[in-house]
């Protein structure tokens, strides 16, 4: 009579490891707060994942503990070759720093790996081969057109529906019988499944981190543990990766809620303790004034490249981000102004069971507090990194000559009259592009007409006068002192009491416009002064006398 060690011993071959030894592989962990993000690299980091992967990191953070980075890669029908390297790639773009995981897909960090599920295939046997030789698993060979048979007759019966109890062929075979089909089918099985109770009427409760305490229908079903590749399900490999890896508490979005019961059992068929559940509600919007989950298919903004693309920067998105998993946080922020979100304590139990509700409005006003916010060094830095991506072209004109990209961004930056002009790195393009005579070609068929009924004449003569003579050496009083005198002499009021009394045709401000419009190309500049003292001489002087 063959025993069920001697079956598993059959059905898996090649391996020689136990459970036990398993566990005392990896060093033990010195903090109990272990957490994880786990995407399947299916798509592009979506923006409930990156939402998801914050929480837990910052929670990590804030206790000492330590965040993983995993990936789930073991259901390669809906993997995407591509999908990895760029979530990877999207995650180090927020200055989320895994402890441990994958830095790209060839190197990664950390005692507790491979982070990658798909070079963890032998780990997931040894638990495998553990289940069926304790009889808590067994091997399956019904096909798909049964399964669709079974699953169907249920259905038109009201029956409870899945593989349990008398539904599944083999669950209550002797270790003989399922040896006898073993050979019978030329050495295979197709898949592995779990041996539940199979009682469709006992509950459970256990206890979310979020939600507090569930009361669940406990899992009856005879769930797949490996599937026909060889694979585990995500069930099996959430059980060996999370205690492998020695993570305690998992934050994982609300879709899995219902899966716990069985995650459950599935510890305790392995006497493994079981971590803490974490179930994040999804991200939502308002469509219509109806509330819906953040679609794939509907919303750009779901994919978070469309961010980058856009020029939001990632801190503030990390920040509009800590908005939505924390309410208080903004109250705080008020409070706290020159600090940022890694020095506030959020508290992960006071987490909102509804999904939040992504604001644009808001997102933007974040993006713009941070840009007014940093030096314009840093600022300078980061549009660069985005427009090496985004914009090469202008990337190229505005590191030719650092320092004057830098003193052009820089005007009315931090000061009392900062229009804080910039909410994306987009805007800067806007707002700077007339500093580089390279854009002048592009710009000039669209520079505004100059202030009506000033001849050209008096405007050419008036550039002339003022391009020999402006001086730039006091302030902005000075300045605009000199301008109205030398204005004076070509028929242009210094204010309105001169320009009733004395019968000027135009007034000084048409000259600062004609000034504006032929120095910028716009109507709408920052500060005259200001700019005419980043354009310097040579500039000034071309452009007055480009008439
Ligand atoms: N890989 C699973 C997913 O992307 C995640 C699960 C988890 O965090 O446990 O949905």
């Amino acid at each position: 009579m063959t025993t069920r060690g001697e079956l598993a011993d059959i059905l898996f071959p090649d391996v020689h490891e136990t459970v036990e030894e398993l566990l005392h592989r990896y060093p033990k962990r010195t903090t109990d707060k272990v957490l994880r993000f786990a995407p399947s690299p299916t798509w592009y980091l979506h923006f409930g994942g990156l939402y998801t992967s914050f929480v837990g990191w910052k929670y990590a953070k804030q206790n000492n503990g330590i965040m993983i980075l995993r990936i789930e890669d073991t259901d390669q029908k809906r993997e995407i070759e591509w999908a990895a390297e760029l979530l990877i790639s999207a995650l180090q773009k927020f200055w989320i720093e895994f402890d441990e995981g994958p830095i790209n897909t060839n190197e990664e960090k950390g005692e507790y790996g491979p982070y990658t599920q798909s070079k963890r295939g032998d780990l997931y046997k040894v638990f495998a081969k553990h289940l069926l030789s304790q009889g808590m698993a067994y091997p399956c060979w019904m096909s798909e057109e049964k399964l669709n048979e079974i699953r169907e007759m249920q259905m038109v019966s009201k029956i409870i529906p899945w593989i349990y109890g008398n539904y599944s062929e083999r669950r209550n075979k002797t270790p003989d019988e399922l040896l006898e089909k073993f050979h019978e089918e030329g050495d295979t099985f197709p898949v592995l499944r779990f041996r539940s109770h199979g009682d469709t009427s006992k509950k459970i409760v256990f206890n979310d981190l979020i939600r507090g305490d569930i009361s669940m229908i406990d899992n009856y079903n005879d769930i797949v543990l490996i599937k026909w590749d060889g694979l585990p399900t995500y069930h099996l490999a959430h059980i060996v990766d999370d205690t492998l890896m020695g993570v305690t508490i998992i934050t994982r979005s609300e879709e899995w809620l219902t899966s716990v019961p069985l995650h459950l059992q599935l510890f305790n068929a392995f006497n493994l303790p079981a971590p803490q559940y974490c179930h994040l509600a999804p991200i939502c919007k308002l469509d219509e004034w109806k509330k819906r989950k953040l679609s794939k298919r509907k919303d750009p903004e779901a994919n978070v490249e469309y961010f980058f693309e856009e020029g939001y920067p990632a801190q503030a998105l990390l920040e509009y981000i800590m908005t939505l998993a924390d309410s208080s946080y903004e109250d705080w922020q008020r409070e706290n102004e020159d600090k940022s979100f890694m020095d506030f304590q959020f508290s992960i139990e006071k987490m909102n069971v509804a999904g939040p509700l992504f604001d644009f409005v808001k997102l933007q006003n974040i993006a713009n507090i941070y840009l007014s916010k940093i030096s314009t060094e840093e600022l300078y830095n980061q549009w660069l990194e985005w427009a090496e991506k985004y914009h090469t072209e202008l990337a190229n004109l505005m590191k030719k000559d650092p320092e004057y990209t830098r003193a052009a961004l820089n005007i009315e930056r931090h000061t009392e009259k900062d229009p804080k002009r910039f909410t994306l790195y987009t805007d800067i393009e806007k707002n700077i592009l007339f500093f580089f005579d390279e854009k002048w070609p592009e710009i000039k068929w669209n520079k505004p007409e100059f202030p009506e009924n000033i001849p050209l004449e008096t405007l050419k003569a008036f550039a002339e006068d003022y391009a020999q003579n402006y001086n730039l050496s006091g302030d902005v009083l000075t300045w605009f002192d000199q301008l109205k005198e030398i204005g004076k002499k070509y028929g242009f009021a210094a204010n309105n009491a001169e320009f009733k009394q004395w019968g000027f045709i135009w007034k000084v401000g048409d000259l600062a416009m004609f000034l504006r419009i032929q120095l910028c190309w716009a109507k709408q500049t920052p500060d005259l002064f200001s700019v005419m003292k980043v354009l310097w001489d040579k500039r000034i002087k071309e452009r007055l006398l480009d008439l």
